[in-house]
């Protein structure tokens, strides 16, 4: 399994502490009785254990949510409608980026169809955004800034703490998502002088339909569920058990991170290296800041798709571009901001390395890998022809 950007395996020790929460103490952790209020206790050591790993001021500016869309969903619609409002109907401008994850996209299409100017600043050919680039689209009536941490397809690292910077000193809220990046490598809220930031526990060893939202104090937002749940800012009955094991996950995360990251740095130059060493294929990103499990290629005269599918055949899980577009064909958007030629980029491979990864599982591709690449380009038009 080398696809640990779409999703990661469930921790062990993270689903035995998720188990209590299913099995005896299935409890609305807003009722008053003893079980109830065992629930609620486990929700905010949870609070206390993702404030710990971001950095976060005071744990009560975590918000759960049910995956990292709605916390980019709230970070981005809820927080621009918030300053929308509150500058008496003068601030309706989003600043962004070409390379954001759909849910970005998606919510700022939300907006625009609210009457928001919604400007999306390039990148350059390794994915990487430029902070005066990004100062330079803020005007007087930009209501908010929201610039990834890192990408979700080539895994470079955007320079998040100077367009914060930037942001301030314009006066302009500053959202990051950072779903590819939480759990991965240091992520320190402060540090980095966001004022919203999303994560989503299904990126680091956490189950699927939970994720949260960092709100600094003094951040207003506009719910998107309403309800009386995370203080007013996201209704609906808290997921007990995700929401433990999210805070289980960041427990772990926090401790391990730094071994974790040697590890993954190791096999993944293993791993590079053995696939550089083949004809025709190019690294996509030559950032140096990258998240440490992410590998990224194009390959001459292949269909990425019919890639993976050889890759799957033999046993290996990959993609050839986000799974949110169901690993689809087609250049991806990020590489057609990185300027990624349309014929290389329809032979791209997203391969990405996480926990439980081990040199076996890197040697087993590069092993099938040659194979599959020769006999795809055999049967390609490309030869025939
Ligand atoms: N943002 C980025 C950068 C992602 O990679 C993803 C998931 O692929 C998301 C947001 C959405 O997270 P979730 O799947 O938890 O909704």
């Amino acid at each position: 399994y080398l696809d640990h950007n779409a999703t990661t395996p469930v921790r062990p020790e993270v689903l035995e502490a998720m188990l209590p929460y299913l099995r005896e103490n299935y409890a609305n952790p807003s009722s008053v009785h003893s079980l109830g209020q065992k629930a609620r206790k486990a929700i905010e050591e949870a609070r206390t254990q993702v404030a710990a790993l971001i950095g976060a001021a005071k744990p009560e500016e975590i918000v759960f949510t049910s995956c990292g869309s709605e916390a980019d969903m709230l970070g981005v619609f809820g927080a621009a409608q918030s300053v929308f409002k509150r500058s008496g109907e003068a601030k309706n401008r989003v600043v962004t980026t070409l390379i954001e994850h759909e849910a970005i996209h998606g919510a700022c299409r939300q907006l625009a169809s609210r009457g928001f100017e919604i400007v999306k600043v390039g990148a350059d050919r390794d994915a990487k955004v430029s902070p005066s680039e990004i100062e330079g689209a803020i005007d007087e009536k930009t209501a908010l800034v929201s610039v990834m941490l890192a990408n979700n397809e080539v895994g470079t690292i955007q320079p998040v703490r100077d367009v914060a910077s930037a942001c301030r000193r314009r006066s302009v809220v500053v959202h990051t998502d950072a779903v590819q990046a939480v759990g991965k490598i240091p992520v320190d809220v402060r540090a980095l002088g966001v004022d919203l930031l999303s994560l989503s526990g299904h990126k680091f060893n956490a189950p699927k339909g939970v994720g949260a939202l960092y709100v600094r104090s003094g951040t207003t937002l506009e719910p998107v569920v309403p309800g009386h749940q995370e203080r007013g800012l996201r209704g609906g009955t808290e997921n007990t058990a995700g929401i433990v094991g999210l805070g289980a996950a960041a427990e772990l995360a926090r401790k391990e991170l730094d071994s974790h990251r040697v590890e993954l740095l190791r096999l993944r130059e293993r791993l590079e290296k053995g696939v550089l060493s083949l004809p025709r294929v190019r690294r996509t990103s030559m950032a140096e800041d990258r998240l440490p499990g992410a590998c990224h290629f194009c390959f001459e005269g292949v269909d990425g798709h019919n890639l993976v599918v050889g890759l799957d055949l033999e046993g290996v899980c990959v993609s050839s571009g986000p799974a949110c577009l169901g690993g689809g064909t087609g250049l991806s958007h990020v590489l057609d901001a990185m300027g990624v030629p349309r014929g290389l980029g329809a032979g791209a491979l997203r391969v990405s390395l996480g926990w439980g990864t081990s040199e076996k599982d890197v040697d087993r591709f590069l092993a099938v890998l040659p194979n599959i690449l020769e006999k795809l380009r055999a049967a390609s038009p490309e030869r025939v022809s």
